[in-house]
């Protein structure tokens, strides 16, 4: 155990170790489960090695050893995580899954925390996963975009036709943002009926009609789309492009009346484009039909308690401190480019342009790389170099992970 973390949090848990040395598991546990929401932590790993056990917070997307048990109580401690999760103590062999009632009032902004355990062949290993109300992420102004392209995402969201497809990795926030822009539209035109088709629905947005897609069932994103359209939406958000039918009725759509959001996966703006092309869309379609592609990752920010900005070079450093639990890191910010459709970029894709041609037609235009975006970051101290090479070495490496 780090002597930081066991500092910051004595003044509020008494220590789970007791006098003699032996853990309280009760303890333990309610103390780690504390330390894991007061750090922000999005789940918490118990995972039995031969030794012992390794606790791990994971931060911002980043996996965190915090502590390390013995082998004599790690499973205790799993046991006590069960009792907490309303799980069955006596099966330690079949994978369980259940919720751990938060404490009323915790004051850290917990929604819900889900327990899941699994046999391994060193015991049990657990994860609970937390769930926080972020309300800061809930408003278009407030995700961080540049002001670029936060002004062309609020002028395109008062057109009355047209796609915008966010791309990224899982993980990236595409969804985030989308529902960020609907909250936008349904406040800036409240008279406008707007629709979201999703699997799963993660969150509820409201004034919305949110509709949920089954994997395997009937209602399908195509089946539904088919029969939505008539419904005369003039918003629509499709969860995500998966097959040809949908990119296509989402394409049409967007030609003849409706505005349109969805997400897809690729690792750049052009990736997107030539993906729909490889789909069957037809260039005129893609040109006509598709306003822009929002290309986004989320990276660690630098932590606000230790930064500082180095007088030699200007860079700005974190050292790391009880705040961000030593690693220099704490929340994440959007790291974003918006590729429109205009001129240069319109005629090469009429033109069957590849990748580089699309590329350079972009250049002209003035398109501003993520890469470049991602320099103000780094200017401003929010984030570092490393950071934005890291998330823009997945966007030329093309795909998902
Ligand atoms: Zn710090």
């Amino acid at each position: 155990m780090s002597v930081n973390m066991r500092n910051e949090t004595r003044e509020t848990v008494s220590s789970p170790v007791a006098a003699n040395g032996a853990y309280d598991v009760v303890r333990l546990a309610d103390d780690l489960l504390a330390r894991a929401a007061k750090a922000g932590a999005s789940d918490v790993h118990f995972e039995p090695t031969a030794g012992g056990m390794l606790i791990r917070f994971r931060l911002d997307g980043s996996l965190k050893t915090v502590e390390e048990i013995p082998r004599t109580i790690s499973q205790n401690l799993v046991s006590r995580l069960k009792v907490l999760g309303g799980l069955l103590t006596y099966r330690n062999d079949i994978p369980q899954e259940g919720r751990i009632e938060s404490a009323p009032g915790g004051g850290d902004g917990l929604a819900e925390r889900r327990l899941a355990v699994f046999p391994t062949v060193h015991g049990q290993r657990a994860v609970v996963r937390f769930f926080y109300n972020r309300a800061e992420l809930n408003e278009l102004d407030e995700l961080g975009l540049p002001d670029g392209i936060l002004a062309a995402l609020k002028e395109f969201s008062g057109q009355s036709q047209g796609v915008l497809l966010a791309t990224g990795p899982a993980g990236s926030g595409k969804s985030t943002t989308l529902a960020a822009i609907l909250r936008h539209i349904r406040r800036a035109w409240p008279g406008k009926s707007i629709i979201a088709l999703e699997d799963p629905v993660e969150r509820i947005i409201d004034g919305v009609t949110q509709i949920q897609i089954t994997p395997h069932g009937e209602l399908t994103f195509p089946t539904a789309l088919r029969s939505l359209v008539r419904q005369d939406p003039e918003v629509l958000m499709i969860g995500e492009i998966r097959d040809v039918q949908t990119a296509r009725i989402v394409i049409e759509a967007g030609l003849t009346g409706h505005l349109l959001f969805s997400t897809m996966h690729s690792g750049t703006p052009a990736g997107a484009i030539l993906r729909l092309l490889e789909m069957g869309i037809e260039p005129y379609q893609i040109t006509s039909g598709l306003w822009g592609v929002l290309n986004q990752r989320l990276i660690r920010r630098l932590c606000r308690a230790c930064k500082i900005r180095d007088e030699r070079d200007g860079a700005w450093r974190a050292a790391g401190c009880p705040d961000c639990l030593g690693t220099g890191f704490k929340g994440r910010a959007l790291l974003a480019e918006l590729l429109r459709l205009d001129g240069d970029l319109r005629k090469a894709i009429l033109a069957g342009a590849d990748s580089d041609l699309m590329q350079a037609a972009m250049a002209r235009h003035g398109h501003i790389t993520m890469s470049q975006e991602g320099l103000a970051l780094v200017r401003g101290g929010i984030t570092t170099a490393r950071e934005i090479e890291a998330a823009c070495g997945t966007a030329t490496a093309g795909n998902e992970p």
